[in-house]
């Protein structure tokens, strides 16, 4: 297949996720054809949202928020009034009882209880006459700031669940960019005598929220692309990056009506890097495609519970920190939109689990995932076995790309021989670039890339690297931000964890498996 416009100009966009979506409607009001090549049967990737009988749920929740006015201007021109404001409330769970997360230091402590408090205390005053000489791991440089106890509470467990190393495997640098400054004394002063309010008002206590999940947005925008002539096609999966001497001359996809080939003059990747690159036909060099392999990634399941009641908590979602079970997060989709449920008695619950693709929880059947979901429920004492009705299980394959100890030098070499050999295809997204972008980051780097091909020259590289970007940064100082979905800069302070040889790493499934077979979705666009 080949499109060109009247300057000549086509592009191929691989990815269906809000990067590829989002180049592709820039590029449509510039009038540049494009097309969208989508591995997967839906469009949004990790940003989807799923329909099982009606239920919608995301991969994990997925709140709007951008200080970019670019893309908020977007998400308008798409959505309209169907955005809603939510408010939030998450909180940690702990030994039968609900902390608030970002902390609040009297509900903390008081929490604990008197005995614990002390213990915290204590361990906190032996830290600092007594720290750590070295600070090399997350361990460390956490006990040595707020002390052994209050770490084992609030970082251990969870940050494990999150990242499946230990925290004395993880660099203190991750630790000294995610924890941002809360002593104990701050924290027992304002449990005191209270705390002084942010200055500046953020969405720290609401945010965005499509009416049906993030998934209307980008089911919303392909279909905007489609009346445009702007075709997304699903089950693509690029297979094969043909390049010759300077740039890359067409793509090859294997899907239902077999192998095809789409041609273009400029083309955009939203694709896992590593895939890309192991697509490249012919091979690059073997230093870049040795730097590809070596990057990797941490993969998430969840598994929805319908839940024969109306209500269960008031929390958006809840952090499971207790090590008894392997649930590190809770999702209460109704809590994110009504919408979510088709019936407002029941409620459904998403059990959130950090994997790696192939270990045994992956590999599980969805019919043993849901029994242990529906026992760890009821072990936390959130809901009844009984009461489930129903569930559904969707792995997420890399989810979250894992920045180890030499990630940023691999990807600069994959970068820049891409650059130097094949400059006519451009790296966006999230896995595209193997960068912590949210939605509204793997946007921009999509915008600019289709605004480069209109004539501009942005550096995609520099998005999401220096600015303070997500709002709790600011107006919660007091925050053990160990969320399963970090936000950083990306390339100043990575969470290093280092590499381990780990067999999970070394088997690659394609990042466009599609999610369990059972799922239904009429809204799913093919
Ligand atoms: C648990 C969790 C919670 C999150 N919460 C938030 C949040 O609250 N707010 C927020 O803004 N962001 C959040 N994010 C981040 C957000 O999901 C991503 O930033 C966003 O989806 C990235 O968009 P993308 O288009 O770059 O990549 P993806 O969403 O990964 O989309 C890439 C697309 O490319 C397709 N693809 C892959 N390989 C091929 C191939 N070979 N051929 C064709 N197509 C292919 C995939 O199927 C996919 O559809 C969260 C992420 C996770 C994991």
């Amino acid at each position: 297949m080949s499109i060109s416009s009247a300057e000549g100009k086509s592009v191929v966009i691989i990815g269906g996720g809000p990067a590829g979506l989002t180049a592709s409607y820039e590029l449509s009001k510039h009038n540049v054809p494009a097309v969208v090549l989508e591995a997967d049967n839906i469009v949004g990737g990790i940003s989807r949202t799923v329909n099982y009988k009606g239920y919608l749920f995301d991969i994990g929740g997925h709140r709007f928020f951008s200080k970019c006015e670019e893309v908020n201007k977007i998400w308008d021109e798409i959505l309209h009034g169907q955005f809603l404001e939510r408010p939030r409330l998450s909180r940690i769970y702990y030994r039968n009882k609900f902390f608030f997360y970002p902390l609040k230091p009297k509900n903390a402590l008081f929490g604990l209880g008197l005995w614990e408090a002390m213990r915290i205390v204590a361990s906190y005053a032996w830290s600092r006459v007594n720290p750590h000489p070295k600070e090399d791991n997350l361990e460390q440089w956490v006990s040595n700031r707020f002390g052994k106890r209050l770490y084992e509470i609030f970082f251990k467990t969870y940050t494990e669940k999150v990242w499946g190393v230990p925290c004395t495997e993880i660099r203190a640098e991750w630790a000294a960019q995610r924890i941002r400054g809360l002593s104990l004394t701050t924290a027992i002063k304002n449990a005191l005598f209270g705390q002084k309010k942010p200055k500046v008002k953020t969405l720290i206590d609401k945010f965005h929220y499509p009416e049906r999940g993030p998934g209307q947005m980008w089911e919303t925008l392909t279909e905007m692309l489609r009346e445009r002539g702007y075709p997304v096609m699903m089950e693509r999966p690029v297979v094969r990056i043909a390049h010759e001497a300077t740039k890359v001359t067409h793509l090859v996809t294997h899907g239902p009506k077999g192998e095809e080939k789409f041609a273009g003059t400029h083309f955009i990747s939203s694709m896992p890097i590593r895939e890309l690159v192991n697509a490249l036909d012919p091979p690059p060099p073997p230093d870049v495609h040795k730097a590809a392999n070596s990057l990797r990634y941490r993969d998430f399941l969840i598994v929805s519970l319908i839940v024969n009641r109306k209500d269960i908590a008031p929390d958006n979602w809840i952090y499971i920190h207790e090590s008894k079970v392997k649930v590190g997060r809770i999702q209460n989709f109704k809590n994110w939109s009504p919408a979510m449920v088709p019936d407002s008695s029941k409620t459904c619950l998403g059990m959130e689990y950090f994997v790696f693709e192939n270990d045994e929880l992956w590999t599980s059947p969805d019919d043993k995932l849901i029994e242990m979901a529906k026992r760890e429920i009821e072990q936390l004492g959130l809901a009844k076995a009984s009461e489930i009705e129903d569930g559904c299980v969707v792995r997420m394959p890399k989810a979250y790309p894992m920045y180890d100890a030499d990630w940023h030098q691999q990807v600069q070499l994959i970068r820049h021989w891409i650059e130097q050999n094949i400059p006519n295809l451009q790296l966006v997204g999230r896995n595209g670039m193997h960068k912590y972008n949210n939605q509204d980051h793997s946007m921009m780097t999509a915008l600019y890339a289709a605004r480069n091909i209109l004539g501009g020259n942005h550096d995609l590289w520099t998005i999401n690297t220096d600015e303070e970007y997500h709002e709790e940064a600011k107006a919660a100082p007091a925050t053990i931000e160990a969320e399963s979905e970090p936000k950083r800069p990306a390339y100043a302070e990575p969470p290093r964890v280092p590499k381990s040889g780990a067999s999970e790493f070394s088997s690659v499934k394609s990042a466009a498996a599609p999610a369990t077979a059972a799922l239904v979705d009429p809204r799913s666009t093919k």
